[in-house]
């Protein structure tokens, strides 16, 4: 009776740690995607309110700081809709998010204009190019992309071309564009405004019958202070030696008052997985020290990490690994390892303590890609993964990117795993 009660308790125990790690990261990942944090983009300082939710868990944690706190500041410019956005077509509102995106260089305008339509395989014929260019003087240009019938590599590389000019250049008379399309919407941020506006829309919608376009945008071209957030444990026995866990927390923002994007998967769970690997440190120190940086502006162009590697705040070369988390949320698929094959022994190394352990699906390998905030790192000789994992929901920069509908499928395995990996470092 008494081993079963021991049994009990230890279970209990166990399971209790466990369950509360996840608890943890899920809380996380609900307060950083909550509407309170405005999408942590530029609009009513959503960035700011992020950034210092995390120092508050750093300090709560127990990390130290390299400077009298642990922002590291730095001014970037972006383009913002901070107040009403209104889409009408024939006086049918369209839904932001949901209907349609702005294109996040867009500029301000306000009023109603008539339309013309242009299929997308046309902007391939030239006389019929120049009809139309002719004929959109003060209307607003549909161009209308879906049951794309181009195919070819060639083909498409112009249409993007035109359309990039079609969209902003001041020598089309046309007031606006909207591309209508069938593919999913995705929003992105934007460091520059043009002098135009631009939409791109996905709703069923009969474009021939649309006469009427109704407007209203009011776009802020700011230049703010926004911060990375960096903290340190001290190793045991090679305080000198660095790992690094890193993970952008900002977001894209609002569009408009009402709309914005939560980010929960990118990358509100990459910064979970960084403060649990924080909390798990803390109590079980390491020989390495380990520095957790939250690095801000990655949605502007990769910025907050561009930033850091000019100033770091220790010598990059005492980097012994980096490992960046963006979007760590899923998992149905295992994890994919960019930089894979550039360091080969801690992939296979890694993979390895997989295999043994079967933490999750499966360790996927990649080759370079400067598309995250490794890459800044890289480029300056640290030896560095980005993690991100695969399957489940595909939401991404988009308003469905939400914590209800993060499965977090192999959040505790991942984060055992790399535990144990990063405990290989000796
Ligand atoms: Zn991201």
């Amino acid at each position: 009776m008494k081993k079963l009660i021991l049994l009990f308790i230890i279970t209990t125990f166990c399971l209790g740690g466990s369950a509360q790690d996840l608890n943890y990261a899920k809380e996380v990942v609900k307060t950083l995607s909550s509407p309170e944090f405005k999408g942590r983009g530029y609009v009513g300082n959503g960035h700011k309110i992020a950034a210092k939710y995390i120092s508050k868990q750093y300090a709560d944690i127990g990390l130290k700081s390299f400077g009298k706190n642990y922002f590291q500041p730095f001014e970037i410019n972006a383009n913002t809709f901070p107040s009403k956005m209104e889409l009408k077509l024939n006086g049918e509102t369209l839904i932001p998010g949901e209907d349609y995106i702005i294109d996040p260089k867009s500029a301000s305008l306000k009023g109603e204009f008539p339309v013309v339509v242009i299929r997308e395989k046309d902007l391939l014929n030239k006389t019929k190019l120049a009809d139309v260019v002719r004929n959109s003087s003060g209307k607003v240009l549909i161009i209308d992309e879906t049951n794309s019938e181009v195919e070819d590599a060639e083909d498409k590389k112009t249409i993007k071309e035109v359309v990039d000019y079609l969209k902003f250049s001041p020598e089309v008379p046309s007031v606006a564009t909207i591309i209508y399309t069938d593919k999913k919407l995705t929003w992105s941020g934007s460091t520059i405004q043009k002098p135009k506006t631009s939409f791109i829309v996905n709703k069923k919608l009969n474009l021939k019958s649309i006469s009427e376009v109704s407007i209203k945008v009011k776009a802020r071209l700011i230049t703010c202070e926004t911060n990375n957030v960096v903290g340190y444990l001290e190793g045991t026995e090679k305080p000198d030696s660095f790992l690094v866990v890193l993970g952008h927390y900002d977001h894209l923002g609002k569009m408009g008052s009402k709309m914005y994007i939560p980010g929960a998967n990118d990358n509100a769970s990459g910064i979970s997985m960084l403060l649990s690997l924080a909390k798990y440190y803390k109590e079980n120190p390491h020989k390495y020290s380990i520095v957790f940086i939250a690095l801000g502006a990655e949605e502007m162009g990769i910025l907050g990490a561009k930033y850091y590697v000019k100033n770091p705040l220790f010598d990059l070369d005492r980097i012994r690994f980096l490992v960046n988390f963006d979007m760590a949320g899923t998992g149905d698929e295992g994890i994919k390892v960019v930089n894979g094959t550039v360091f080969r022994k801690e992939f296979d190394l890694l993979n390895e303590l997989n295999k043994q352990n079967n933490y999750i699906h499966s360790v996927n390998i990649r080759g370079e890609s400067c598309n995250s905030d490794h890459c800044m790192f890289y480029q300056q000789g640290v030896p560095s993964f980005f993690i991100y994992t695969m399957g489940g929901i595909q939401a991404y920069h988009d308003i469905y990117d939400r914590f209800e509908t993060l499965p977090f499928t192999a959040f505790e395995g991942y984060s055992e795993l790399m535990i144990n990996f990063f405990d290989t470092f000796e």
